[in-house]
């Protein structure tokens, strides 16, 4: 029983460290991007994010459509 605890824990710290290394390997790459490299903004009435594009601009805020832009306003 000690034993299977033992190999327990090994394969338990294996794998933390393989998941380390993974994860250190993905902060060093360059910060995901979108395929356009387009800025994201956020409806300032909803929070949903959208291409800078296809937002609405009102002033330095953005809305994803008139509707909430209007309500924003209200
Ligand atoms: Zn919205």
């Amino acid at each position: 029983m000690g034993k299977l605890l033992v190999l327990v824990l090994v394969v338990l710290v294996a794998y933390a460290f393989v998941k380390a290394l993974a994860a250190k390997g993905r902060a060093s790459g360059a910060a995901p991007r979108q395929h356009t490299g387009e800025r994201m903004v956020p409806c300032s009435q909803c929070g949903i994010n959208l291409p800078e594009s296809e937002a609405l601009a009102a002033g330095e805020r953005y809305f994803c459509c008139d509707e909430h832009r209007r309500q924003f306003r209200q």
